[in-house]
């Protein structure tokens, strides 16, 4: 791996000053920051050849059309789907889940359905399923948790039944950092012919993601959760299932022929990528998976492993503190509260030592009612962050507390 100087001389912003402290950038899950590669891959489309995709003759058009096809590849690769037509560029894992309940709720979904959510969800893997149950009297049934923030997987199996017509499940918590089953998740699911999406908002950034391997069904993601562009993402969809579901927005480059008595769709994966997409931002990704690779997914697990070994541990030191979430599979992510001081206050303070923390329920309110508490403070750790940072966010705690004293 690269010395972590080299690395994070990678990512410009890290090197800026915030209310003249140097910055300590711990809210990764929230979104990731750049590598000068990603940065200078944008401004090569908009200096050097701009113009809309799959519809032009000329030169331009040709190459952002092959560029941003390449992308697709790359991100096929990356994630080791079978084919580029099981990859669709969406707006964002938001966009790809909403999509995909829009379109499977129209295809499959009848009255008295049921659908799998956990406990441990995002907002955006909760409410398009509400959405979706609302329009077709259907029912959203969830997976519980126990205190250490992991599902129950006897609960599971339980209300797996001849009901069940989806399983949506994420990769890993975004609020507390705990990996899933999902194998076994998507193994039980399978046996009773049951289809799985994977939300990979969380999971895609840490090494963890072979659609193969898993087998799962949908998988999605966002552009700005793995080093690349915001107004990005990922809808991976097996063949199958594309090709069956409807689409889910209706224009211009998804469609075959258009009268006005019927219109017929695009081949796969056209067929779901209506209108001008962003194609600046599809080609940023594949920019931002290729320095991934360049890094090597392993070696970015294993710091990210021995980096939330070290938080934990310097963490935990701190008296007062309590550490929400504490699962033996793990990304490198603590959620925390402070003793009878508020979250806001905590994330304030560390602000004004330079260090970004996130706080609040992180968009994952069932999570927090579960602990009977209003949110947490979340500092999400990532490769290019480092030991004496953590020292940094430990100190800060300290001299929170100190000053509440
Ligand atoms: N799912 C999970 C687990 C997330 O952490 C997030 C964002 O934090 C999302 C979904 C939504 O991602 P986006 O806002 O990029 O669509």
């Amino acid at each position: 791996m690269k010395d972590i100087a080299e690395i994070r001389a990678d990512f410009p912003i890290l090197g800026r000053k915030v209310y003249n402290k140097p910055l300590v950038y711990f809210d990764n899950g929230a979104t990731t920051q750049k590598p000068q590669s990603v940065i200078d891959a944008l401004t090569e489309v908009y200096t050097t050849y701009n113009s809309n995709i799959h519809r032009g003759v000329h030169y331009l058009s040709d190459t952002s059309s092959e560029a941003y096809e390449a992308a697709r590849e790359k991100v096929r690769s990356f994630i080791n789907a079978g084919r580029r037509e099981e990859v669709v560029f969406t707006s964002g894992t938001t966009g790809s889940i909403n999509g995909i309940a829009f379109s499977f709720g129209e295809r499959y979904i009848k009255t008295g359905d049921e659908i799998i959510v956990s406990h441990l969800e995002h907002h955006a893997n909760i409410v398009p399923w509400q959405m979706m149950c609302e329009r077709k009297g259907a029912v959203l049934r969830v997976i519980p948790i126990n205190d250490s923030g992991e599902i129950i997987f006897e609960e599971y199996l339980k209300i797996l039944s001849k009901k069940t017509k989806l399983v949506s499940v994420t990769q890993v918590s975004n609020a507390l950092g705990t990996i899933l089953p999902i194998n076994k998740i998507i193994t039980a699911a399978h046996s009773v012919s049951v289809p799985v999406l994977i939300d990979g908002a969380q999971g895609i950034q840490h090494g963890m993601v072979d659609v193969k391997a898993m087998d799962c069904d949908f998988y999605v993601f966002s552009g700005h959760k793995i080093y690349g562009p915001n107004g990005i993402g990922v809808l991976y969809g097996k063949e199958k299932w594309l090709t069956e579901l409807p689409p889910f927005q209706g224009g211009g480059d998804m469609v075959d022929k258009v009268t006005f008595e019927k219109t017929t769709y695009n081949a796969l994966p056209f067929k779901f990528e209506a209108g001008t997409m962003n194609y600046p931002a599809a080609i940023g990704l594949g920019s931002a998976l290729d320095y991934v690779t360049g890094i090597g997914r392993v070696d970015i697990a294993m710091r990210e492993k021995e980096l939330l070994a070290y938080a934990t541990e310097k963490l935990s030191g701190i008296k007062g503190l309590k550490i929400y979430g504490n699962s033996a599979s793990k990304i490198s992510t603590i959620s925390f509260l402070l003793d009878k001081i508020h979250q806001y206050d905590t994330g304030m303070i560390l602000d004004k030592m330079g260090i970004a923390v996130r706080t609040g329920t992180h968009c994952a309110q069932p999570v927090m009612d579960h602990y009977g508490i209003g949110g947490t403070i979340r500092a999400s750790i990532c490769f290019y962050n480092t030991k004496e940072e953590i020292d940094s966010l430990a100190a800060g705690i300290e001299k929170v507390i100190s000053m509440f004293e």
